[in-house]
C-alpha cells in the first residue's frame, strides 16, 4: 500500500530505481525494501500567514520522517516554490541513506514549504517560520527528529525554529535544530561543510585516478551554501574554478575565476550580474563545459535527459541532492563519465549537523581545526567504503553507495526485529 501523492515526482521515482538496483545486487530482503519504499510519517499542515500588505496567505508545509532506525529523524528544511509532499519524501529516503552510509546513529527526514522565499520579507519569513514550527512541534526535538537549513533556509531561519519551539517547551532547547549560528549553539565550521565535503570528495577521486586537485580546472553549478563554499575551498587548493552560476546565469573564464573576490560580489549583491572577471554564459551551457570535474550544486534534475549527452567532464560530483535523474545517469555511465553520489558527496553538511548536535548535547564546543579534521576523516572513510565495495561488485558508485547504505539499514531493521 502506497501513501496517496507521495510517488509523483521524479525524484522519487528516481531515488526507488536506485534503491531496487542495489537490493538486486545485494540481494536485499524483500520486507526491507518494502520497508525502506514508503516513509514512516508524513505530516502535511497549512502555515497561516499576516503578510505586509495586509492580505492574508496559506503555505503548504511538510515534514516527512523516513526511518528512524538507526537514530533520531535528521534533515534539512528546504523553502522553494516547486516543493511538493512527494519531492520532500524522496529527499527524506535520500537523508536516511546518507546517514547510514556516513556511519552517523541518525535516521532520515526532510521538510519544507511550498514558497519562494525571494518573494518574501524577513517579517513574513520569520512569522512563517515561527508558524511551521508551532505545527510540526509535537514531532520533532532533540531526542526525535531536528531539522536543518536546506536550500532557501538559513541559520537565521534555525534561529527562529529553536526559539519557537523553546518557548513552547519553556527552557531553551539548543538540540532541536542543527546549523544554527554560534551564538546559539552552532557548530564551527557548519556553514562552509557541505561545500568543504565535496571538496574532500573531489580531492579522494582525483587521488583514485593519479591526480591533483591543484591544477584541476572544475565547475560548478550554484553558488549557495554549498556551491560557494566548495569553490571557494577548491580555489584555496589550487584548482582552477573556471565556471559557477546562480538562478539567473552563470560566469564563465577558461584562466580560473578569482572566487574569493567574486564570493564577497555575491555576499553584497546576493547575485553574480555585474562581476566583471569572467563571461556571462547560461546554466545551460556551464553543464557543457570542458572542465574536468562538474559539481553541480543547486537543484534536483539538472542534469536530464535533455542535456546529459552535451556534459563533457568525466567526473561528477553531486553536491546538490539528486541532480543526475535515471536516465541521465544511464547516458553518462554509458559515456564512462564518473559520477560520485549526492549521498556520499554532499554528507558533509549532515556530518557537521551531527557534531554539532553532539556539542550541544555535552555542552562542550569544538574549534574550526577540530571540526574540519574530523569531518574529512568521516569524508574520507566513507569515499573509501564506497569506492572498495565498486570495485569489488563491479558497480558504479552510485550503486555502491546505495548498497552500502542499504546493507547497514537491513541489518539494523533485522536486529531491532523490524523486519
Ligand atoms: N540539508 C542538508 C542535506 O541535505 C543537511 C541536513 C542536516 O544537516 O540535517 O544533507
Amino acid at each position: 500500500m502506497e501513501m496517496e501523492g507521495i510517488s509523483e515526482s521524479s525524484l522519487f521515482k528516481n531515488t526507488i530505481r536506485n534503491m531496487e538496483h542495489s537490493a538486486q545486487i545485494i540481494k536485499l530482503s524483500p520486507a526491507a525494501l518494502e520497508r525502506l519504499k514508503s516513509p514512516r510519517r508524513a505530516i502535511v499542515v497549512s502555515v497561516p500567514v499576516r503578510m505586509d500588505d495586509g492580505s492574508f496567505r496559506v503555505f503548504s508545509g511538510y515534514r516527512v520522517q523516513h526511518n528512524h532506525v538507526l537514530g533520531p529523524f535528521k534533515g534539512g528544511i528546504r523553502y522553494h516554490q516547486s516543493v511538493t509532499l512527494s519531492e520532500v519524501a524522496a529527499l527524506a529516503s535520500l537523508m536516511t541513506f546518507k546517514n547510514s552510509l556516513l556511519n552517523l546513529p541518525l535516521g532520515g527526514a526532510k521538510g519544507g514549504i511550498c514558497v519562494d522565499p525571494t518573494q518574501i520579507s524577513a517579517r513574513e519569513a520569520e512569522q512563517l517560520t515561527r508558524r511551521y514550527t508551532s505545527e510540526i512541534a509535537p514531532w520533532i526535538g532533540p531526542d526525535r527528529d531536528i531539522p536543518a537549513p536546506d536550500v532557501g533556509t538559513s541559520s537565521q531561519t534555525m534561529a527562529w525554529m529553536l526559539d519557537q519551539y523553546s518557548l513552547e517547551s519553556g527552557f531553551s532547547q539548543t538540540g532541536v535544530v542543527t546549523g544554527k549560528p554560534l551564538e546559539i549553539g552552532g557548530s564551527a565550521g557548519r556553514d562552509a561543510a557541505t561545500g568543504l565535503g565535496v571538496v574532500y570528495i573531489i580531492e579522494k577521486v582525483l587521488e583514485k585516478l593519479s591526480k591533483k586537485i591543484k591544477g584541476t580546472t572544475l565547475a560548478v553549478q550554484g553558488f549557495g551554501k554549498v556551491g560557494k563554499h566548495a569553490a571557494l575551498e577548491a580555489h584555496h587548493l589550487g584548482a582552477r574554478v573556471v565556471a559557477v552560476s546562480d538562478v539567473n546565469n552563470a560566469l564563465y573564464n577558461p584562466e580560473g575565476l578569482n572566487i574569493p573576490e567574486l564570493a564577497e560580489h555575491y555576499d553584497s549583491k546576493m547575485t553574480l550580474s555585474g562581476y566583471h572577471g569572467g563571461k556571462v554564459i547560461s546554466n545551460e551551457d556551464l553543464l557543457a563545459l570542458d572542465a574536468e570535474v562538474l559539481a553541480p550544486c543547486a537543484l534536483d534534475g539538472t542534469i536530464n535527459s535533455n542535456n546529459a549527452d552535451r556534459v563533457k567532464a568525466k567526473i561528477i560530483v553531486e553536491g546538490a541532492n539528486g541532480p543526475v535523474t535515471a536516465n541521465a545517469n544511464e547516458i553518462l555511465n554509458a559515456k564512462k563519465c564518473l559520477i560520485i553520489p549526492d549521498i556520499l558527496a554532499n554528507g558533509g553538511g549532515v556530518v557537521v549537523s551531527y557534531f554539532e548536535w553532539v556539542q550541544d548535547i555535552s555542552w562542550l564546543f569544538w574549534d574550526e581545526t577540530q571540526v574540519r579534521e574530523k569531518l574529512r576523516t568521516v569524508m574520507y572513510r566513507s569515499f573509501d567504503k564506497v569506492w572498495e565495495f565498486s570495485k569489488q561488485n563491479h558497480v558504479d558508485m552510485r550503486t555502491s553507495a546505495m548498497s552500502v547504505s542499504l546493507i547497514r539499514l537491513e541489518a539494523a531493521l533485522k536486529l531491532r526485529g523490524q523486519i
